[in-house]
C-alpha cells in the first residue's frame, strides 16, 4: 500500500486539475491520494467524479493557521484536515472568511505593487485563478505573463518574498480553533510540516504538546522539507503524545518539484486516520 496524504490541485496553488493530479496519483502507483487544498474544498467534488478505479482519495484541505507564543510574534503553521464534514456550518463560515481573506490580501498586494509600477491585471489574475483560492503564486503568474519577471521563481525572489515591501500578511485561524473546527465537524487534525526549518520559523515542543490538549490527532512527519533530524524528533514527539504519524508529497504539480508520492504513510496509521474520521467518508471502490 502506497499511500500520500498531501497534494494540492489547481484548486489552491498546484498546477494540475483534481483529476490530473489522481491521474497522476494512479500512474504514481498510489493506491492512496488525498486532496488537501488551501482552505478550500473546492476540489472534491472534481475529485469524486474523476476518481480513478483502484485508488482510494481521501477528501482534504490545509488550513492556514497561526500559534500564538507568549513573548514572540505569531508564527504561521498549517493544519491538515481529513474525513470532516464540509457542509458543517461554523467550519464552513470560517473556510469562507479564509478565502475572502486571501482574495483582498491578493488585491492589496496587487495595488501596492501597480502603484509602484509593476504592473499586474486584476481581473485577468483572477480569471486565469478559474475560481481557485487566489493566491501568490498566481499573481507571480500574472507578474511573469505581464513581462515584470522573468519567470514564477524571480517573482518570489524579487517582488513576493515575506520581507518584500509588497509582502501582506493575513488573518489567520488560531492554530487551537482549527483543530477544533476540524473536530467538531468530525475530521482529522495533522500538524503539518510543524518542523520545516527551511521554510522559516518553527513552534517549540510546547505548542505540540499544547496543539495534542486541543485535539490534534497526528503529526506530519516524513515531509520532503524536514530534514532526517526533524523527522526523527517529531516521531518520538508523536510516540510521547499517542498521535498518528503521517508522511506525505506536498505534491504542487510543477509548481515545485517534488514527485508525487516522494514521502508516504503506514499502512496501519492511516488505518487510525480511517478509524478517527467520522464527518465524510473516504472515496473508493
Ligand atoms: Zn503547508
Ligand atoms: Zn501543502
Amino acid at each position: 500500500m502506497r499511500i500520500d496524504l498531501h497534494t494540492h490541485s489547481s484548486v489552491s496553488d498546484g498546477t494540475e486539475s483534481p483529476a490530473e493530479l489522481l491521474a497522476s496519483a494512479s500512474a504514481a502507483g498510489l493506491d492512496v491520494v488525498a486532496l488537501t487544498d488551501h482552505d478550500t474544498t473546492g476540489g472534491w467534488a472534481a475529485a469524486e467524479a474523476a476518481r480513478p478505479r483502484g485508488l482510494t482519495v481521501v477528501p482534504g484541505i490545509e488550513l492556514s493557521c497561526r500559534w500564538f507564543p507568549d513573548d514572540e510574534p505569531p508564527v504561521s503553521v498549517h493544519l491538515l484536515g481529513y474525513l470532516f464534514d464540509p457542509l458543517h456550518p461554523v467550519f464552513a463560515a470560517e473556510r469562507a472568511r479564509l478565502r475572502d481573506e486571501r482574495l483582498d490580501r491578493a488585491e492589496r498586494i496587487v495595488r501596492a505593487l501597480a502603484a509602484d509600477g509593476h504592473p499586474v491585471d486584476w481581473d485577468e489574475l483572477v480569471t486565469h485563478a478559474d475560481g481557485g483560492v487566489v493566491g501568490r503564486p498566481h499573481i507571480a503568474g500574472a507578474l511573469v505573463r505581464g513581462g515584470v519577471v522573468s519567470s514564477v521563481e524571480e517573482a518570489f525572489t524579487t517582488l513576493l518574498h515575506h520581507r518584500s515591501p509588497y509582502y501582506v500578511t493575513k488573518a489567520d485561524t488560531d492554530v487551537r480553533e482549527g483543530i477544533a473546527l476540524v473536530r467538531s465537524a468530525g475530521g482529522v487534525p495533522v500538524f503539518a510540516h510543524g518542523l520545516a526549518t527551511k521554510r522559516g520559523r518553527v513552534v517549540s515542543d510546547d505548542a505540540i504538546a499544547a496543539m495534542a490538549d486541543a485535539g490534534l490527532l497526528g503529526l506530519e512527519v516524513d515531509h520532503p522539507d524536514h530534514s532526517d533530524a526533524e523527522r526523527d524528533h517529531l516521531r518520538g514527539l508523536a510516540a510521547d503524545l499517542d498521535l498518528i504519524v503521517t508522511g506525505s508529497s506536498d505534491y504542487h504539480g510543477s509548481n515545485k518539484t517534488t514527485p508525487i508520492g516522494v514521502c508516504t504513510t503506514a499502512p496501519e496509521e492511516f488505518e487510525r486516520v480511517l478509524a478517527a474520521g467520522t464527518g465524510t467518508a473516504p472515496l473508493r471502490d
